[in-house]
């Protein structure tokens, strides 16, 4: 039984805002799990990063699910790649550019309707920005980080991503009380297993 609890504990979850997004939807024993099915899951998902405010309609969100997902599909692809030591092609880094460049926005400054104060409102669709905001998270972390450090869960039944922060920089498994624990427990049947036939 040793062999299940001689494992330090990996450190939970990633502060990196495209590694949470592109796990939003992510396997479970191999079949997805879709934790952004509609659009009230993605507004609290956006407003408990402050990506978006808590009255942004519905309907809006709806209409923007598409838009989120393929960003979404974009990053996972970005970060297979990294994890596997390719480069991200020029298609890829064009889309990270577009959803950049759709979240521009600029401030504007108003005057109020009594009295000599002003307003200073950002302007500009804040749906683009939280899309340009997490694409932006995966640019500044491949132009900032080692990319050694991206990884795939080697749990093929798992394949979250995540960011490798151990010292020694050889983690495989995205939590390995989880993912390292099954695998080890698949390799430990294989040997017994395998011990059994050749008995
Ligand atoms: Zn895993």
């Amino acid at each position: 039984m040793s062999e299940l609890h001689d494992v330090a504990a990996e450190p939970e979850g990633d502060a990196e805002l495209f590694v949470d997004f592109i796990n939003t939807r992510e396997l479970t024993d191999g079949q997805p799990q879709e934790h952004l099915p509609d659009a009230t899951a993605l507004r609290s998902w956006l407003y408990e990063r402050n990506l978006c405010g808590a009255r942004q309609p519905l309907a809006t969100i709806d209409a923007s699910l598409p838009a989120f997902r393929d960003l979404r599909a974009v990053l996972h692809d970005v970060t297979g790649r990294i994890a596997d030591g390719k480069r991200p092609t020029a298609g890829q880094l064009k889309r990270l550019n577009a959803a950049m460049r759709d979240g521009l926005h600029y401030h504007q400054i108003k005057p109020m309707e009594n009295g000599n104060r002003f307003t200073v409102a950002q302007v500009g669709d804040e749906l683009a920005q939280a899309r340009a905001a997490i694409a932006g998270s995966l640019a500044h972390y491949l132009a900032e980080h080692d990319l050694g450090r991206v990884r795939v869960c080697a749990n093929d039944g798992c394949r979250w991503r995540f960011i490798d922060r151990s010292p020694a920089g050889r983690r495989r498994w995205c939590d390995m009380r989880t993912c390292g624990n099954r695998a080890k427990v698949a390799r430990h049947r294989a040997r017994a297993r395998e011990g059994r036939s050749q008995s």
